[in-house]
């Protein structure tokens, strides 16, 4: 059927390509896609963050969508980010992030480039070391850290970085590190928190591949016991 169009266009829009690709034809599993209504509650998770930058923390909220809930189909996705604090030094700028953020995660499709993205951004000021001796290079970085940590948590991210093949050798060299050690260093082990509450050996240097103070000399070689990467001098 033709119709005729009298005024000017001004705008046009593909009606059908966001159905199409809502609802892949044959069957009526739903995808994220930006067109999706937001249902009235969502569940989430509100993560705490406290860093030496500023004593008051930061509180990060993650919301989720469920769709297709109680099919096989069924899929939790994220789909807002909120950030709160008392500390409005940088406000706009966190409502931008955040903003961005959720844009993302409801555009669909795959989001967990953020947590580089994120975790790559150096404070020119410098960082700081948080619990357990991990670097953090900036507040923005640790924004990716709590997305990370959400992703995982619903089952878009892998809860362990290291393969079987790779943990059993980061096992392996800590036993071996350990079975070393004066009996004596494992007496200190069991006061960990008062270390830092670093559970790598005292005096572990940064691994400039994982960013955390798990770096131990072992056969002249500087391996981490963290993610198993090796120097040898
Ligand atoms: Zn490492």
């Amino acid at each position: 059927m033709a119709i005729r169009i009298d005024s000017k266009i001004i705008d046009y829009e593909v009606a059908k390509a966001d159905a199409e690709r809502a609802k892949a034809p044959g069957n009526d599993i739903e995808q994220m896609h930006e067109k999706l209504q937001r249902p009235e509650t969502l569940e989430g998770q509100t993560y705490k963050i406290k860093t030496p930058l500023s004593e008051h923390a930061l509180y990060v909220t993650i919301n989720d969508v469920v769709l297709n809930p109680g099919t096989e189909h069924e899929i939790r996705r994220p789909f807002e980010i909120f950030i709160n604090s008392k500390n409005m030094d940088h406000f706009q700028w966190i409502v931008a992030l955040t903003r961005i953020v959720s844009a993302v995660f409801r555009k669909g499709g795959d989001c967990t480039f953020l947590v580089e993205e994120l975790r790559s951004v150096f404070d020119p000021r410098g960082g700081y070391f948080k619990r357990g001796g991990r670097f953090m290079p900036s507040l923005v970085a640790e924004i990716g850290d709590v997305i990370e940590q959400h992703l995982k948590s619903i089952g878009l991210l892998d809860e362990n970085t290291l393969d079987a093949h790779q943990q059993a050798y980061v096992q392996a060299k800590r036993t071996e590190y350990d079975s070393r050690q004066a009996p004596v260093s494992h007496a200190a082990a069991d006061c960990e928190d008062s270390t830092n509450g670093s559970p790598y050996p005292d005096g572990a240097v940064l691994c400039p591949r994982c960013h955390t103070k798990a770096m131990v000399m072992m056969e002249g070689c500087l391996t981490c016991l963290s993610c198993g990467e090796s120097k040898c001098s």
